[in-house]
């Protein structure tokens, strides 16, 4: 079933809301034996449990939705526990998985931006945006959000799968990088390839994005086509790069990233 999240600052509807409590950044969970549920701030409350501060997220299918920032030592109640983001794909619904992300973002952003970045003075929620406005200088931070572009590159029917220094075990994806200030992605996607493998691309293509709340990023994918260049890979980031078949292909992502996607997509 495909359902709606309508981001909002302030309550737009009423009842119980879904409730979201990050510790650092990990969530707070119904546990519920093979899969976890989220619960409603009627039960956090009943469970006395007090938040350092709370945002109003928006609304899921209708049912608003809060996030709650809990203090670091914050034990879980019997029957919850506090779960990772990685840990808790595919125990939540996908949905629900994609709010928690979401408020784990929004909890750090607001966590982080108590004082001014300019003048050191406290801030304040402004009204009726997502923002926290110096209470001096009138400065304001918004929610960071780090675009990185993550590209699947083919060659015949070979794919070209790196391992990066800080992979586990003997996986490869696709390359992926941070887009730099005043870069277009497609600029971003050439210098990427051309500074860690050393390749020359073309028909840079958008394929899909997705949040990626580890801790700030927007991975928006694309698949290209290589046109020239050996392999050399860049030391500092990667271990090896090589071009795969479909018959011998290494360890790959899990399902969860975008990376897979572009991979299976291939497949
Ligand atoms: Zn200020």
């Amino acid at each position: 079933m495909s359902s709606r999240f309508v981001p909002s600052v302030a309550p737009a509807v009423e009842g119980d809301a879904l409730w979201i409590g990050i510790r650092g950044m990990d969530v707070l969970v119904r546990d519920l034996g093979d899969h976890d549920e989220l619960p409603t701030a009627a039960e956090a409350e009943a469970l006395g449990i007090a938040p350092v501060r709370s945002l109003y997220l928006g609304e899921l299918d209708g049912v608003p939705c809060r996030s709650a920032e809990l203090p670091e030592g914050h034990e879980p109640p019997p029957g919850m526990a506090f779960r990772t983001l990685r840990d808790l794909y595919g125990r939540l619904d996908e949905h629900l998985w994609t709010l928690a992300g979401r408020a784990a973002q929004l909890v750090e952003w607001d966590r982080t931006h108590i004082h001014c970045g300019r003048c050191g003075a406290l801030t304040e929620h402004a009204a009726g945006e997502r923002a926290r406005r110096c209470t001096v200088c009138g400065h304001a931070a918004f929610p960071r959000l780090s675009p990185a572009v993550i590209v699947r590159v083919t060659r015949g029917d070979e794919i070209l799968l790196a391992r990066a220094v800080r992979f586990p075990g003997r996986l490869y994806s696709v390359l992926a990088g941070f887009v730099e200030p005043g870069e277009s992605l497609e600029e971003c996607v050439a210098r990427e390839l051309e500074e860690e493998v050393g390749i020359q691309v073309t028909d840079i293509a958008y394929f899909a994005s997705q949040p990626w709340p580890f801790p700030h990023s927007l991975m928006i994918g694309f698949t290209a086509t290589w046109v020239s260049g050996d392999l050399r890979i860049e030391e500092a980031e990667l271990v090896d790069a090589r071009w795969f078949t479909r018959e011998n292909l290494p360890d790959l992502p899990g399902r969860l990233s975008i990376a897979r996607k572009l991979i299976d997509d291939w497949l």
